[in-house]
């Protein structure tokens, strides 16, 4: 059984039996994977504390001939993600978002380093900020991107318009921006041209220079139901902590 090491952040884990564990893991050197991890339920458990919703992890595994699921032998914590969980029921829904999009949007056993650094990039940017609005709009943005789901954001997808300076219109049912004489798709809603600026400067801009900048939270408010649309659209699946998100 080789024995392979990686750093992961943990999305979720699963009670198997009395007294073990199935993690569902983001990891940095595999990809997504998942891991056993036995005797994980015990009080006493060597795994006891590492393994919660984000933790950032460093994992020694066990691959097993034919069998999908590794074995988890050690592991160490780098970094955890918990405290601002359990401090903020907003923070605790937008990491749970972030978990199912992960295993909705990253293939299995798929390395993506800048996926991995963006899943570090937008909790660093959540735990230092207690705001959920820019880091989430981040996430949003980049996972549509690598995934290749991300349309033009700078022309009408019907008629190739350059969008730049205009509001846009944007469909619930589709994915891309149109000008406001393409009416084609249905249910069309509007979207200002600073929403279509700020989009713009996430795509190039890091995430915590966009945090330290005055006033961009509120407007990653009214941009994010747009993108997660459009993540919900590209997924073939609600996210159920979007909606519990937009509940609160
Ligand atoms: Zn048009």
């Amino acid at each position: 059984m080789p024995l392979r090491e990686t750093e992961a952040i943990v999305l979720r884990t699963y009670r198997i039996g009395e007294a073990d564990k199935v993690i569902s893991l983001f990891s940095r050197q595999l990809g997504r994977i998942r891991a056993a991890a036995t005797g994980a339920q015990r009080p006493k458990s060597r795994f006891g504390g590492l393994l919660e919703p984000l933790s950032y992890v460093r994992l020694c595994l066990f691959e097993r001939e034919n069998r999908e699921l590794l074995r988890l032998n050690s592991a160490e914590l780098l970094e955890s993600f918990f405290a601002m969980q359990s401090r903020d029921y907003r923070v605790q829904l937008a990491a749970q978002y972030m978990v199912e999009a992960g295993e909705r949007f990253l293939p299995e056993r798929e390395v993506s380093e800048r996926a991995f650094r963006l899943f570090l990039t937008v909790l660093r940017g959540m735990q230092a900020r207690g705001e959920i609005h820019l880091p989430l709009l981040y996430f949003d943005y980049w996972m549509l991107r690598l995934g290749g789901f991300l349309p033009p954001l700078d022309r009408c997808l019907a008629c190739g318009r350059s969008l730049t300076g205009l509001a846009a219109r944007y469909s619930t049912e589709s994915v891309g921006l149109s000008c406001a004489a393409c009416q084609a798709a249905p249910v069309r809603q509007s979207l200002a041209a600073e929403i279509i600026g700020l989009l713009g400067r996430v795509a190039t801009t890091r995430l915590d220079v966009l945090l330290a900048a005055e006033g961009l939270a509120r407007m990653a408010q009214q941009a994010r139901p747009v993108l997660e649309k459009w993540m919900e659209i590209s997924a073939e699946r609600k996210f159920v902590s979007l909606q519990m998100l937009a509940e609160e």
